[in-house]
């Protein structure tokens, strides 16, 4: 599988699988934690999850499916920016080490700005990263002035990514603030990088997937996986999507397939405000 480097230099799988929406629903129990362990037999080893899904619901399937892999996995999660004090990070990020059944997150991510003083949120991350208690910081839903206002704090240039909604789509943050990441070298994390599903029935992207004997989530997460500094991380409940969407790692579009992408899905004229879900 292909790797994208942090701010920072760690390389980290540039595919892996998200959670929101589970752990919200006893009856679904089962089927998610198979359906996160399955991803993980498949080799989707970079787990996305956060305190908000499911109400910390998400954090307890992604434990109970890891069982004793915690070695082998890249773990995600992500921090409310009311809980984001200074203090405050530190209860928020024990509580999803215990929900989640381990010591250490690999990345911690500021869920979004809100009303988060960024200066005493970093303080927080850098005393979890001192104690061990995460790898790396970072932030989810900052467009470039937020990044810049980051960039401002003492430490803040530390951050490793910027999680982002970002698929075929909805390219908006192709203007802002993708070339600002890119100039400071920090990737994205493209999040519905399937458009929550909807993406997929697109006739123009059935056709080529069909065509090329993909289906049309691989297209979609392809393209994605064709950016060198961009992680796609798709969301299923479906131990058999799981296969599919990890199966697109070994899929390279060509120019021909690029640029029949690029007439379906134009990058829109003009930015915008940062699109969020
Ligand atoms: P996705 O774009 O990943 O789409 C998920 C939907 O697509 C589900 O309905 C799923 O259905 C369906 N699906 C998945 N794989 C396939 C497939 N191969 N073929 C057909 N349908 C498929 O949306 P998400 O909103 O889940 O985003 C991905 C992750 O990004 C989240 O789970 C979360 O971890 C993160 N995220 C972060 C946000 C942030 O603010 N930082 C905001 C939103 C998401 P089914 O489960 O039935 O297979």
């Amino acid at each position: 599988m292909k790797q994208v480097k942090l701010h920072g230099g760690e390389r980290i799988p540039a595919l892996g699988q998200g959670t929101w929406r589970m752990g919200e629903r006893t009856s679904d129990h089962n089927r998610e934690v198979a359906a996160v362990r399955a991803g993980i037999e498949a080799g989707l080893t970079l787990i996305d999850t956060a305190e908000m899904y499911g109400n910390g619901g998400a954090e307890r399937i992604v434990g109970e499916a890891m069982g004793h892999r915690r070695d082998e996995l890249f773990l995600v999660s992500k921090v409310f920016p009311h809980n984001a004090s200074r203090a405050g990070v530190r209860a928020a990020c024990e509580a999803s080490l215990e929900r989640l059944g381990t010591d250490r997150l690999d990345l911690y991510l500021l869920h979004w700005r809100g009303s988060a003083d960024l200066a005493g949120t970093v303080a927080g991350f850098e005393e979890l990263q001192r104690e061990g208690l995460i790898h790396h910081w970072g932030v989810s839903n900052f467009d470039a002035a937020d990044l810049a206002d980051l960039w401002a704090v003492p430490g803040g240039d530390a951050c490793s990514a910027n999680q982002l909604l970002y698929h075929l789509g909805e390219r908006t943050i192709e203007h802002d603030p993708l070339p600002w990441m890119r100039q400071h070298g920090l990737p994205a994390m493209a999040y519905c990088p399937l458009g929550q599903g909807r993406l997929l029935e697109q006739p123009g992207l059935r056709a080529l997937a069909e065509r090329n004997d993909i289906t049309p989530a691989q297209a979609a997460l392809a393209w994605l996986q064709s950016q060198d500094d961009v992680i796609a991380i798709p969301k299923t409940s479906s131990p058999e999507r799981q296969a599919e969407n990890h199966a697109s790692a070994e899929v390279t579009l060509n120019r021909d397939q690029l640029d029949e992408l690029e007439q379906l899905f134009p990058r829109p004229k003009a930015g915008g405000p940062l699109p969020i879900v």
